[in-house]
């Protein structure tokens, strides 16, 4: 059998081994009210991926038990990005289709003296629920009568109360040192359109009665949750127990993936999609699956972070650069190279031929081979990659200078044209005789290399970079609103090869000595570069 790699598959191995169960099943369980981000990554590999590893199977499970937050369009975002991810579930199961069954089982629970019907309000519930050092008191309608008690959630069903005007408890234990345990309200009434059952039900279940039921009618041997729920385990077991399942599933809770700076709450992130701060769910500053998709980070190298970070049992933060990091291996080993400038400066090439020149596709996957790039007289290269006072170890070009073109030849300053301020609007250098990369014969050392565009075939396009939407809370306050940064996208206007053009939309590539972006479509129509991760960790730099 597989060997076990962290404690949840230690389990699993033990349970199959012993025969505790003969095959895995496990589900993910989101609630669709909102769009998935990276920490359901996390959930999915840990759901997907371990019944994948100890053949079983993993449903997609909809927890829809709040029918005000919920709608299909979440449900329909949640399935693509599941996909996206590359994982595919076994059965699709929605809590609203075990709506009988929880309904049942609760009228079951009522004719076995463990479940009754209070009147009393959330408030009045808090008041009489006691600490963590004091027991509960229990409940004025703890001891209605069975008959009495049918009466009522039969009524309550068919909508003869006001919202709130009563509840079903489970009849537990007031005094239990667990406060969940205090007989938790199990149903509630709720006049609200179910996004799949429409207005059929105006009481529903909670999620701690209904997800165990749920669990169980779906044959789920082990139910994955975060740690908020280790607490919720003991009535976990005990609705299990006594809606009599023969076949309980174990839960077992492990950490959230918490990343540094970075919104990890849907309620959150709608509230940015909401108050317009972000373009919607899915705009490539999210951290929200669709936007990730967006941002052009491949589903690989999300899955490969998000084993990196492993799973464990007690909560930790991530850094916050940490997935970038991963997206930059992933990325150069498997992005094309090519070149744009972002603010040009006209260099003429004294003794240049107009040529055309191999350039590799990419040094890490040499097997790929070299496509053509155009050389000639009027290149552009970075105004950055000149200066006229330049600091000590300056290795880029400046008077009387070289700098090796990447992939060209090595240049030599000859002079400068300057604006009525003393800026550089122009520079003239000559190509150094036998510099040719490859077959270089010069003699001459040459520290930097810079990216240029063939100033006679390059095209403009809009390039865009995006930083992080919050501001660390160490320099901008601890509130959300004072940490939203605003200029966490620019755009600009780059000369770029022209074979840029020609890609196809979503392609991604290392643009020297920038970053990762991808081939993208702006909203106009017109061609973007759009990017991934910048080549420099600008977080951790604080620019
Ligand atoms: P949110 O607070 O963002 O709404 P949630 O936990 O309420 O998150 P659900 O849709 O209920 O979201 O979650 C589906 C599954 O994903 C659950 O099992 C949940 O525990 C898990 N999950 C959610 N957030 C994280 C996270 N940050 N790290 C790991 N697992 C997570
Ligand atoms: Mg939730």
């Amino acid at each position: 059998m597989t060997e076990p790699t962290n404690f949840i598959e230690n389990i699993i191995h033990e349970d199959l081994e012993s025969g505790k169960i003969t095959a895995l099943q496990t589900r993910f369980p989101p609630e669709p009210n909102g769009y998935l981000h990276v920490g359901h990554a996390k959930s999915m590999c840990i759901n997907f991926g371990t019944a994948k590893k100890y053949g079983g199977k993993c449903n997609l499970f909809f927890d829809d038990t709040n029918p005000s937050k919920e709608k299909t369009e979440f449900v329909e975002a949640i399935k693509e990005d599941i996909n996206w991810l590359g994982f595919s579930w076994a059965e699709i199961h929605y809590a609203s289709d075990f709506f009988p069954t929880i309904y049942e089982l609760a009228v079951k629970l009522i004719k076995e003296g463990k479940a009754y019907v209070s009147d009393e309000t959330a408030e009045e519930i808090r008041m009489r629920r006691g600490t963590l050092t004091e027991p509960g008191e229990e409940s004025p309608f703890r001891n209605r009568s069975v008959e009495e008690n049918l009466t009522l959630f039969e009524e309550m069903k068919a909508g003869k109360y006001a919202d709130g005007e009563k509840v079903l408890r489970a009849k537990i234990d007031m005094a239990s040192p667990n406060i969940n345990m205090r007989d938790p309200v199990i149903y509630r009434i709720l006049r609200a359109t179910h996004h799949r059952t429409g207005d059929t039900w105006c009481i529903y279940p909670m999620y701690d009665y209904a997800h165990p039921i749920c669990d169980a009618m779906q044959g789920v041997t082990h139910s994955l949750c975060t740690l908020e729920f280790e607490d919720h385990r003991p009535l976990y077991n005990w609705v299990t127990e006594n809606c009599g399942f023969e076949k309980r599933p174990r839960q077992i809770e492990f950490a959230r993936l918490n990343i540094e700076n970075t919104m990890m709450s849907k309620r959150y992130l709608k509230k940015m999609v909401e108050e317009n701060f972000v373009e919607g769910w899915s705009d490539p500053r999210m951290p929200t699956l669709s936007g990730i998709r967006n941002r052009g980070i491949p589903p690989e190298a999300l899955i490969d972070f998000c084993e990196r970070v492993g799973v464990c049992k007690a909560n930790s933060e991530v850094e916050a650069g940490y997935l970038d990091a991963v997206v930059r291996d992933y990325l150069n080993v498997h992005a094309d190279r090519a070149m744009v400038v972002k603010n040009p400066l006209k260099v003429k090439l004294l003794g240049a031929e107009a040529q055309t020149l191999a350039f590799e596709y990419n040094p890490g996957n040499p097997e790929k081979g070299t496509r053509e790039i155009s050389f000639s007289d009027e290149i552009y290269i970075d105004a950055d990659d000149f200066s006229l006072n330049p600091p000590p170890k300056y290795h880029r070009l400046k008077k009387d200078g070289y700098v090796r073109l990447k992939n060209a030849y090595i240049i030599k300053y000859e002079d400068v044209v300057l604006d009525a301020e003393g800026n550089p609007v122009e520079l003239v250098c000559s190509v150094v005789p036998g510099s040719k990369s490859g077959s270089d014969e010069s003699g001459i050392k040459c520290k930097g290399v810079i990216q240029w565009v063939d100033a006679k075939t390059c095209v403009d396009m809009k390039l865009r970079t995006y930083r992080s939407l919050l501001l660390p809370a160490e320099y901008a306050g601890q509130d959300f609103s004072e940490r939203l940064n605003k200029e966490s996208m620019t755009e600009t206007v780059c000369k770029a090869e022209a074979y840029l053009s020609t890609v196809a939309e979503g392609e991604r590539f290392q643009l020297m000595r920038m970053g990762y972006y991808k081939k993208a479509t702006d909203k106009d129509g017109t061609p973007l570069l759009s990017e991934i991760v910048s080549l420099k960790d600008n977080f951790n730099a604080k620019k």
